[in-house]
Formats: C-alpha cells, sequence, structure tokens
C-alpha cells in the first residue's frame, strides 16, 4: 500500500497543472462580442472575396452551379466522393418527382496514408480503379438507357478555382493531403486520364465542392436549404447567392438569378482567439499560416490542440508522472473521436477518460487529473462549436443584408454534415447555442439547422443528373 501511496503521490499532481488550464480558459473565451467580431468580419470578408479573386481570405468560388435539383431528375448516376479520410463510390436510379431514389448503393474505403503525400497518378489511380470495380458490380436494379455512357458527379472536397461546372483547376491541397503534381492542374482531367488507364468509359458531368453537394442533396427534399456547412476533418460553406451581389463575376449568366458560392471558409483568420498551441501547430504543419479557422474548429485539429496543452500539463505540472509520456509527445497521437468519447463519459470515476489516457501515456491517472483533461476538451470543443456557429451566423446576416427578409422572413435551413457534427455532441450544442445567442429568439426561430446526413453523396449524382448531356 505504501508503495502505491508514493506512486500515486509522486506521478499526479494536478494542482501545479491548474494555471495552465486557467490560461486556457481565458485564451479561449468567445463570450458574445467575440462571437459578433467574428460574425461580423466573415460577413465583410465574404463581401471583399465577391467584390475581386483575391480580395479577402475567402475566396468565394463560383461553383458553376445556378440551378438546384427539384425532385424531376431521373435515370441512373453514379457519384464519386473524395473528402478528407475516405473515399466513396455510389449509383443511384432516380425515378422522378413521385418515385424520387428507387435504389442507392454505395461502398466506402478509407484513403491509404501513403497516397495523401504520394503523386498525382498514384491518387487518381487508386480513384479510378475502385470506381471500375464498383461499376462491375451493377446489378439489375439499374438501367442505363442504350448507347450512352455513365455519368458521374465528382465530390472533391478542396478548393477548386472552377472553370466551369465540370472543370476545375486545384488551388492547394488541406487536410493534411500534400500529392505532388495536382495543384494547378484540372481535377477532371486527372481523372479522366486514370479512368482511360482503367479502360472505363464514364463521363464527369459536374465537379463539385463537398459543400456544394451537401446543399444539392438536402435541397432535393427541402426548398428552404440556403446554406450547406461541413464540419468534418476540414471545414467549409457554401450558400444560394444572387448572381447582382457579385461583383467579380462579369457576364456569367444565371437562368435563375442565382449561383452557389463555395466560401472555403476554412481560410478565415480575422480575430481568430488563438493560444500558443495553436500557434506552435500552425507554425509545425504542412500549411503553415493557412486554413487558420479550419485549424481552430475541424475535426482533423481538434485532438491535437488538446494533445499539446496536455503535454504542457505535463511539463510544467506534472500531469503524468515525472516523465513527459513518450507517445503523448507524438502529433496527432489524440484523435478528435477520442476527446469526444472522453466527454461522452459519466461514469463516478471517470473510467473510459482514464483508459483512453492510459493508450496515450502509459499512466494511471487519478481522478483530478481525469477531470482536468475532461476541461481541456471541453475548452477546445466549446471554442470550436461557438466560433463555427458565430460563422454560420455571419453568412446569414450577409445575405440578409443584400435582400431582406430572404432569411429571416422565411424558413431558413442550415443543411449540416461531417463527422465531427455529427459525433460531437458537446459541439454541436455549443454551435446552436453560439447562433442562437448571436440572433436572439425572434430571429433564430426562423433558422433550422439540420443534418443532412451522406447528402453530399445523392447530392453530387444529383448535380451530374441536371448536368446530364442527355435527356432524362
Ligand atoms: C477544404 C474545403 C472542404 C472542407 C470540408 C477544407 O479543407 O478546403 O474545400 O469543403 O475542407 O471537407
Ligand atoms: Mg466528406
Amino acid at each position: 500500500p505504501r508503495v502505491t501511496m508514493l506512486l500515486r503521490s509522486t506521478t499526479i499532481s494536478t494542482a501545479a497543472a491548474l494555471p495552465v488550464l486557467t490560461k486556457l480558459q481565458l485564451d479561449c473565451a468567445t463570450p458574445l462580442p467575440v462571437l459578433r467580431h467574428i460574425a461580423d468580419a466573415m460577413a465583410a470578408d465574404m463581401r471583399a472575396g465577391l467584390a475581386v479573386d483575391g480580395g479577402s481570405d475567402l475566396k468565394m468560388i463560383l461553383s458553376y452551379v445556378d440551378c438546384l435539383p427539384t425532385g424531376n431528375e431521373r435515370g441512373l448516376f453514379y457519384a464519386l466522393d473524395l473528402g478528407g479520410t475516405n473515399f466513396r463510390v455510389l449509383r443511384t436510379q432516380l425515378g422522378g418527382r413521385d418515385d424520387r431514389v428507387i435504389a442507392t448503393e454505395f461502398e466506402q474505403v478509407s484513403i491509404p496514408q501513403e497516397l495523401m503525400s504520394g503523386t498525382s497518378e498514384e491518387l487518381f489511380d487508386f480513384i479510378a480503379s475502385a470506381l471500375a470495380n464498383f461499376v462491375k458490380k451493377e446489378g439489375g436494379k439499374f438501367v442505363l438507357p442504350n448507347g450512352r455512357s455513365r455519368e458521374t458527379g465528382f465530390t472533391f472536397s478542396f478548393p477548386v478555382k472552377q472553370t466551369s461546372i465540370d472543370s476545375g483547376i486545384l488551388i492547394k491541397w488541406t487536410k493534411g493531403f500534400s500529392v505532388s503534381g495536382t495543384p494547378g492542374k484540372d481535377i477532371v482531367a486527372c481523372l479522366n486520364e486514370a479512368m482511360g488507364r482503367q479502360g472505363l468509359d464514364m463521363r464527369v458531368s459536374a465537379l463539385v465542392n463537398d459543400t456544394v453537394a451537401t446543399l444539392a442533396g438536402a435541397r432535393y427534399w427541402d426548398n428552404d436549404v440556403l446554406v450547406a456547412v461541413i464540419l468534418g476533418t476540414g471545414t467549409n460553406a457554401c450558400y444560394v447567392e444572387s448572381v447582382d451581389a457579385i461583383p467579380k463575376l462579369q457576364g456569367h449568366k444565371s437562368s435563375s438569378g442565382k449561383t452557389i458560392i463555395n466560401t472555403e471558409w476554412g481560410a478565415f483568420s480575422n480575430g481568430l482567439p488563438l493560444t500558443v498551441y495553436d500557434r506552435a501547430m500552425d507554425a509545425e504543419s504542412i500549411n503553415p499560416g493557412e486554413q487558420l479557422f479550419e485549424k481552430t474548429i475541424s475535426g482533423m485539429y481538434l485532438g491535437e490542440i488538446v494533445r499539446r496543452v496536455l503535454v504542457r500539463m505535463a511539463e510544467t505540472g506534472s500531469l503524468f508522472g515525472k516523465h513527459i509520456p513518450q507517445k503523448l509527445q507524438t502529433p496527432f497521437a489524440l484523435g478528435t473521436p477520442n476527446i469526444s468519447s472522453m466527454q461522452q463519459d459519466t461514469s463516478e470515476d471517470l473510467e473510459a477518460v482514464g483508459s483512453i489516457l492510459y493508450e496515450v501515456t502509459g499512466v494511471d491517472s487519478n481522478l483530478d487529473a481525469r477531470r482536468m483533461v475532461v476541461d481541456v476538451c471541453d475548452t477546445i470543443a466549446k471554442r470550436g462549436g461557438r466560433l463555427a456557429g458565430a460563422g454560420i451566423v455571419g453568412i446569414l446576416q450577409k445575405m440578409e443584408e443584400d435582400s431582406k427578409g430572404v432569411v429571416f422572413g422565411r424558413r431558413t435551413v442550415v443543411a449540416m454534415d461531417g463527422g465531427l457534427y455529427e459525433h460531437y455532441p458537446q459541439y454541436k450544442r455549443y454551435l446552436k447555442e453560439a447562433v442562437a445567442e448571436l440572433l436572439g429568439p425572434e430571429l433564430s426561430s426562423h433558422v433550422v439547422i439540420e443534418h443532412s446526413k451522406d447528402g453530399s453523396g445523392i447530392g453530387a449524382a444529383l448535380l451530374a443528373a441536371t448536368n446530364s448531356i442527355y435527356e432524362h
């Protein structure tokens, strides 16, 4: 017993780590004035990005999607979805207004780590070969009229300068990708070449961002969807804009008078409450100085920020014993799923927290230490969720300022998707609270923030249908 006592008292000391937590909470605070500033700055940056290319952190990319699905789409369509973590292929048989989605099938593979930093050919060969295998398994439920090529939508979840609905140039990689040879290239050409190598005959009818695909997928079921937000490995938002409100557009014609703008809000940076941990993580990242909003609020980074705080606590407060655990010092050793799991632990002795901490430190923690770790997770999730909420309000505010009543004079739906939003209940709650705080009860009664699960797959297929070269 004496030995254990000694062990416990020498390995764990939360008192000395307390100032680290207190300072963290102070630096991450997002009281209403801070949120208000973020929302206003988001709206102002949107305007600057719409005025002229390069006018702001926000690229405000034209999607060339001027018409959203109506429900009348018919026929067989495919979708490819290259996200941050997974690659998915999907086919769907659309039956028009009454029958809607007659059949859907999909397959998902996680992207092998080495492909994220390999060559462009390797990545696109992997995509094309997964697609070719999937096409081979097409069964009798799916009908392609004679003499036609299969058509697909391609959801590509990175910043692309669109040159038309079915072509666009990769601006840069994000989310840990650093594939050589793709930036500056036409993404559809890369895919077409790889499909050629596979002997696959498939026409890419629409190249879209995942936010745009999510908006299309959600709009198929609900006409009031005006905004889509992804909170997953990375983050981004798109929305329905009036052509008149886009000075940089110059001559682009839209039959509907509207078009979808991909904000690329992950690059937002104005007035973020950042800490020493954020700055160090950014400096050591593969894209320093870029995607600062994304690095503060999205799934790839929240766990990593927490890990950095815990290392600090281990250094100054010997939170995990005399030595700083080796594994805890490894970047990205603590994932956002881990910190979400720790926050879901409602047991009295925080057993789940203890076992996750044991996994990344190799040290047994006492209850005080576990509580402190949960407080760190909560601080980072709270800041992230609240800032994301402020970003959403910024978009709504900008839309309403330009055209009174377009958002708050009716029901307006914000379609949400992404693993972070889906699997981190506290984060989602903080996001919604921030929106409600900023808007107040009257305005927020018009806004529905709704999970649109996997809307991007079907959304891309729908956009392939609306942009099909055939009559359907
Ligand atoms: C990319 C966006 C994408 C978002 C969510 C960001 O890193 O720049 O294009 O929409 O992640 O997947
Ligand atoms: Mg995705």
